[in-house]
């Protein structure tokens, strides 16, 4: 059996000010099947830790396997640690999000690259390794055959069939929790948030297709785990000392029966603490919405993007602005706190629309706010739309505003799309914070900067 270290490369950049940090479950998932297979799995998070460190703690384990999950944002640390481990590490993988929708820019530096749902994929890759079998014919794995000199070969990439979806998702063991800094996520969340906080994924996948969506792992399949074995892992989960669990499926809400029967399981066991979850606004009844009151959430977010409806139709979003507003009330009269997501200055959008937007989502009684600019994600349909005008790659850090940087020519400038971002928080907080003294001053406000805004080039 062999010793493998997985890591997971995120480095704080420098300028973001994101205080979302969540366990990385998807990496944790594959330790724990590495695990169950008999090796020896070591996991390397190096969310709290700098750059120096996070090496020298990779090369304190001698794994002869390495595994390295790479999303965009993570490019250039994960090249970079592969270049650090190549000459101890004897088999070098590459996987996640990237790896699986664009392989090339891996092939140079790792020696297989494992796309899609990686489980099963990496079992039976070390299981190849360990006997000293092919790995050519294992789904799900792309190879590079390097260039020969002496005999003239031409390089020669190998995709492997893709594999196919695990179908049955509590055959799966839980996430190997107990290799990842818990302490670290606990002190996080309750220094920034007042909670210790972890993630639980009860399904994966969403039958969706949202232009700018990003859902390359799990594509379009979505499958559930029942009800108990969700709430089995949640205890273990709250065990590690969390206070809070935040649902991190696509669409928590998606089938409202399997979310009454979380509920009611939660219940039945007597469980008490608190959660969160990301939901679409045209799932749940208000009914559902009280129920899971009663069960302990507390918080849900949606995934909104636009108050014009003509732009949730070329997000290809499938939901109309009076749908999110009935959501967002019908969940905040059910005493939970509402988080919204918005992408603003979408191609195809008017100064008008985006006007629209940030009247809606300011119009709305929402408790957290989220704004950004448009980011075409390698493997999109949106990505795909504008990749003509896409101008350079994500670096993280790069923006004195934060981690979201524009990296394709827009129809609006950088700068607009930042005041626009700017006002819209702007708008948010004079409504939280003044209550019911908001609406004159929200409303001057208002006035004001849309004249400026329709200035900005
Ligand atoms: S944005 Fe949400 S609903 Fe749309 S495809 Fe992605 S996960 Fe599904």
């Amino acid at each position: 059996m062999s010793k493998v270290l997985l890591i997971y490369p995120y480095f704080k950049p420098p300028r973001d000010r994101s205080v979302f940090r969540f366990p990385p479950l998807g990496i944790s998932y594959i330790a724990s099947s590495l695990i169950d297979a008999g090796h020896e799995v070591h996991l390397l998070d190096c969310t709290f830790i700098s750059k120096p460190d996070a090496l020298r703690q990779a090369h304190l384990v001698h794994a002869e396997v390495v595994g390295l999950y790479c999303m965009v944002t993570m490019l250039e640390d994960c090249l970079w640690f592969a270049r650090q481990l190549r000459s101890s590490a004897r088999l070098l993988v590459a996987g996640g999000p990237l790896p699986t929708c664009d392989p090339h820019p891996f092939l140079d530096d790792f020696d297989v690259i494992v796309r899609g749902e990686g489980e099963l994929t990496m079992c039976e890759l070390l299981f190849a390794y360990g006997i000293g079998g092919d790995f050519s014919k294992i789904p799900g794995i792309v190879l590079s055959k390097k260039m020969d000199s002496e005999s003239k070969i031409e390089a020669e990439i190998l995709f492997a069939p893709d594999r196919p979806f695990i179908p049955d998702l509590d055959t799966l063991p839980f996430p190997a929790r107990h290799l990842l800094p818990n302490q670290q996520y606990i002190q996080f969340g309750r220094r920034h948030y007042g909670y210790g906080i972890t993630t639980v994924m009860s399904t994966r996948g969403c039958p969706y297709e949202c232009e700018f969506c990003s859902n390359v792992i799990f594509g379009g399949s979505f499958r559930e785990r029942s009800a108990g074995n969700v709430v089995d892992e949640i205890e273990q989960a709250l065990a590690f000392g969390y206070d809070r669990i935040s649902f991190a499926d696509d669409v928590f809400t998606l089938h409202k029966k399997r979310v009454l029967e979380i509920c009611a399981e939660i219940s039945k066991r007597g469980l008490k603490f608190y959660w969160e979850c990301l939901a679409r606004v045209d799932c749940v009844d208000d009914a559902t919405y009280i129920e899971m009151y009663q069960a302990g959430c507390r918080r849900v977010y949606f995934g909104i993007e636009s108050g014009d409806d003509r732009i949730l139709m070329l997000m290809n979003k499938k939901i109309t602005a009076t749908e999110a507003r009935h959501a967002v009330e019908a969940a905040h009269q059910a005493g939970l706190e509402v988080g919204a997501f918005f992408i603003l200055f979408y191609p195809g959008e008017t100064n008008e629309t985006v006007q629209n937007t940030l009247h809606f989502a300011t119009s709305l009684p929402l408790d957290y706010l989220g704004l950004t600019m448009p980011y075409p994600l390698p493997g999109t349909a949106l990505y795909e739309r504008v990749k003509s005008q896409i101008k350079r790659e994500w670096h993280p850090g790069e923006s004195i505003f934060g981690s979201h940087v524009l990296i394709y020519n827009a129809d609006f400038s950088e700068a607009k799309m930042w005041f626009g971002i700017i006002k819209g928080r702007a708008q948010f907080e004079i409504k939280h914070r003044l209550g019911k003294l908001a609406p004159v001053p929200l409303k001057l406000f208002e006035k004001f900067t849309d004249w400026i805004f329709l200035r900005i080039k």
